[in-house]
């Protein structure tokens, strides 16, 4: 449920800080400490669940949420229009660096080409 070493179960529950953007009962929104665009939010799921590989069908509705969060952050942002790069990084190929799930929104200037 709650890793109790883990930075983002403790932003989730308010014991670290960090400027949310959108938070409810399933998943929290909040910016990314070292920004690699001008907007640049973390979506993750309230729940300590390490990466995508933890995922389980009864996570249907949770892993749901994690998208349909989106459109309302993105045109609160400004940039629904324009659009925005979702990243989940999983793993040491990933480069997953903090071990719960979450998805990277990236926007407020034009992606690089590459994705690998
Ligand atoms: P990963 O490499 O695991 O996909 O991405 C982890 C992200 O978490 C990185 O972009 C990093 O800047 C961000 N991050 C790491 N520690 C913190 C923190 O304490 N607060 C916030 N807001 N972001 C963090
Ligand atoms: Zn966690």
């Amino acid at each position: 449920m709650r890793d109790p070493d883990c930075i983002f179960c403790k932003i989730v529950a308010g014991e670290l800080p960090a400027e949310m953007v959108y938070q409810d009962e399933q998943v929290s929104a909040f910016r990314d400490i070292h920004p690699k665009a001008p907007i640049h939010i973390l979506i993750v799921p309230n729940r300590h669940i390490p990466s995508t590989s933890e995922l389980s069908l009864e996570d249907d509705a949770l892993a749901g949420r994690l998208l349909t969060v989106v459109p309302g952050i993105v045109e609160a942002e400004g940039i629904a229009q324009r659009g925005y790069r979702l990243i989940a990084n999983a793993g040491s190929d990933g480069r997953q660096e903090v071990f719960h799930l979450h998805i990277h929104l990236l926007g407020g200037q034009p992606m690089r080409h590459s994705l690998g």
